[in-house]
Order: structure tokens, then sequence, then C-alpha cells
């Protein structure tokens, strides 16, 4: 098995030919280290090699492993949020990437307030027509950016999403020319507070193409830290 500081030189190596096939500069991307289920250990050899941003899907998980890791990087939030979760995510993650209701908005501002903080956040996108999967639908994204934008205590920094898995990664790409294309109208609105928008798309099988397509942060998992035990 490669080690873990293989696999990150091997990653950043793609991320900046796709870049520069893209005609962009590799500087624009920013890698974000998936986490979930990695041990403490395996996470600082991660840190040793450069990583700076990590991601995580579960609040009880990283309760127990940024203690030990250190708050030394962002952490990012990526999973599925529920409100009652909003206390300690605030107090651990530095991003929240994952808010797809204002439900959760509204919980959101009302602890990040008590907590006298602005918390950046991204808006997660459901643009499949799988059921199971989290993340606002287009046609609602407008208006809970409006909302959400009025809210005191979050601060929109970007749109992400998670397309269906493919074998394929070209087929992926129709997803992240969407993700694009939304955050482009969401700009047009000229939504105050809303002056810039990161595109959070690609994991390890698909990041190439999302890049090609503007992805400003990538999330890389499985290409960082081998395959994950099956849940
Ligand atoms: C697990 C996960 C990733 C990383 O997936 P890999 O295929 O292992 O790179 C990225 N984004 C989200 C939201 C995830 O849950």
């Amino acid at each position: 098995m490669a080690s873990i500081a293989e696999n990150i030189m091997r990653v950043k190596e793609r991320i900046h030919r796709a870049a520069e096939r893209a005609g962009r500069s590799p500087e624009e991307i920013r890698l974000v280290a998936v986490s979930k289920t990695v041990e403490p250990e395996r996470i600082l050899a991660a840190l040793k090699e450069g990583i700076r941003i990590l991601g995580e899907n579960y609040v009880q998980e990283a309760q127990k492993k940024i203690p030990l890791v250190g708050a030394e990087v962002s952490w990012h939030f990526i999973g599925h949020l529920q409100s009652n979760k909003v206390k300690p995510a605030l107090r651990l993650f530095s991003c929240i990437q994952s808010v797809d209701r204002l439900s959760l908005a509204e919980e959101l501002s009302r602890q990040a307030r008590l907590q006298g903080k602005v918390m950046p956040i991204f808006l997660q996108v459901h643009l499949s027509e799988e059921k199971s999967k989290f993340g606002a639908r287009e046609e609602e994204l407008l208006d809970l950016a409006g909302r959400i934008a009025t809210m005191d205590g979050l601060s929109i920094r970007g749109l992400m999403t998670m397309p269906p898995y493919f074998d394929n990664p070209e087929e992926a790409r129709p997803y992240f020319v969407r993700l694009r294309k939304l955050a482009e109208s969401l700009l047009a609105q000229k939504i105050p507070g809303i002056q810039s928008l990161e595109l959070s798309m690609g994991m390890s099988n698909d990041f190439e193409v999302a890049i090609e397509e503007g992805a400003t942060m990538v999330r890389v998992g499985t290409a960082i830290f081998g395959t994950r035990p099956a849940k």
C-alpha cells in the first residue's frame, strides 16, 4: 500500500495537471483532506505533508479526534448536520460546507450569535435525481441564499455539491457545470453579503474534471488515506 505522503504527492500532481489543462493556476485550488474514519496518527502524517484543511462528516467523531490532532489546521464540516449538533459543530469547525435547509441555517445563525462568531458556510446543492442524498434543490437555491444572506452570524462563502458516483468521471462533468452556472446566476443577483463564491466539488474519483469546470476546493479522502472500512 502506498504511503500517505506518496498519495498526497500524487494528488497534488493531479491537481496541478488538471489546473494547467484548464489554464488555471494550481494555487486557486485548495485541497481538503477528508479524514472521516481515519485515526489521528494517520491524519498527523497528512499534516506533515502540508495538508491544511481537513473534512469531517460526523460531529461525534470530530469531538474525539480534533483535540488529538489539534486546531492548527482548519476543520470543515462536510456531512449531514442535524440541528441538535449545531452547537458543538460551531465550536469544532471553522467552516460548515453542508448547509442545505432554512431550519438548519436559522439554528446555526442563532447559536453562532450566542457564541459571538460569524461562521463561514457553503450551501450544499443536490443536483441529481437520487432520493437519498442531502442538499438544497436547484430551484430553491436562490431563495434560500437570499434568506440566509440576511442572517447574522453566518457568511455565505460558496456552494458545495456531491454528484452520484460514476466509474467514468466524465459523467460527473454536467453536475460540476451546473454548480458553476448556479454560482454565476447567484452572483448575478447581487445579493448583499455574497461577493464571491467558492465551488467545493470533486472527490477522489472525479476531482480533475471538477477542476476543469472551476472547482476552487476539492474534497479528497480515499486517494489520500486509502479505502475506508465499509460501514
Ligand atoms: C467522504 C466524502 C468525500 C471524500 O470522498 P472520497 O471518494 O473518499 O474522496 C468528499 N465529500 C463528501 C461530502 C464526503 O462525504
